[in-house]
């Protein structure tokens, strides 16, 4: 199933999309429900109850405006940084160029604002050269956290995925490179594009996925699931040990290689570039930076 969250006639709803993903139907919630997007569902699911009743026609996706499954997230989005192979090679010259951390020893974890999440279309905005002229994309498959629970076991943690959806984990690279601790530099308003929907985890375990990104049509990133250093499993276990996760908990689980700040020389986002991040089994998210 996917679920959407948009907007139409005025009205934030939340709705199921067809198969093909041209229609959406909406999903019978209060103003109130709606306005945490997918949330009301995950926990009606998490909490035993039926999903609430489609009410009303499909309409075209193309005739609404989608936002991100969770636009109002109830806490910090969680990230995962140099999580595959090939990318921590590429970040090995530059921002770890100081560190001789052993990349399989735990994970990197650090977290963005809720209120930096915007939707699948969206603008970016550039916060201006005088804060940041370093700015990067990193296209990541994102859990959705369905059952909560803390000390999640490894070997249970896949059912503890509600479903998944895809954000683009914009960084300023210059800004995370000045602070020991990353969450400035990845939290700037607008900075965490989500969507365009959430799809649940019967159609899709993550595992061996396709991850891509272009920016202004060109494929720079372009990596499978199957090269990340630390798996899904392990990553809900390391998230939870010893804080309780809850449902809606959102884990971006790093990006490939490709990044702007990997090239030679290194490339950084401008005003007009458009960044597209496509995921096999979910679809695309396209956002222009002003
Ligand atoms: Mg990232």
């Amino acid at each position: 199933m996917r679920i959407a969250t948009y907007s139409h006639q005025g009205r934030r709803q939340v709705g199921q999309v067809s198969a093909d993903g041209q229609q959406v139907t909406p999903f019978d919630l209060s103003p109130q429900q709606a306005r945490l997007g997918a949330q009301a569902l995950i926990e009606a699911q998490v909490a035993g109850q039926p999903l609430p009743p489609l009410a009303g026609s499909p309409v075209a996706v193309s005739a609404v405006r989608l936002e991100a499954p969770l636009p109002v997230p109830r806490r910090n989005v969680w990230c995962v940084g140099r999580n595959y192979h090939a990318h921590a090679k590429e970040l090995a010259s530059s921002v770890f160029k100081a560190s001789n951390a052993d990349p399989q020893a735990w994970p990197i974890v650090f977290t963005k604002v809720p209120e930096c999440v915007v939707g699948p279309t969206d603008d970016v905005r550039l916060p201006g050269a005088a804060i940041s002229d370093q700015i990067d994309y990193e296209a990541e498959l994102t859990i959705v956290i369905g059952r909560g629970g803390r000390n999640i076991r490894r070997e249970d943690a896949l059912s503890h995925v509600w479903g998944w959806t895809i954000v683009n984990d914009v960084t300023a690279r210059d800004v995370q490179m000045r602070h020991s601790q990353w969450d400035l530099g990845k939290s700037f308003d607008t900075f965490c594009p989500m969507g365009p929907w959430i799809v649940t985890a019967d159609e899709l375990d993550g595992t061996n996925t396709r991850v891509r990104g272009w920016v202004n049509g060109q494929l720079r990133q372009d990596a499978r699931t199957t090269d990340l250093i630390f798996d899904i499993a392990t990553l809900i276990e390391t998230c939870s040990r010893g804080i309780t996760l809850y449902p809606g908990d959102i884990i971006a689980t790093g990006t490939p290689a490709g990044v702007g700040m990997g090239l030679n020389p290194p490339q950084y986002l401008k005003a007009g570039d458009v960044v597209r991040v496509e995921i096999e089994g979910i679809g695309a998210i396209e956002n222009r930076f002003v």
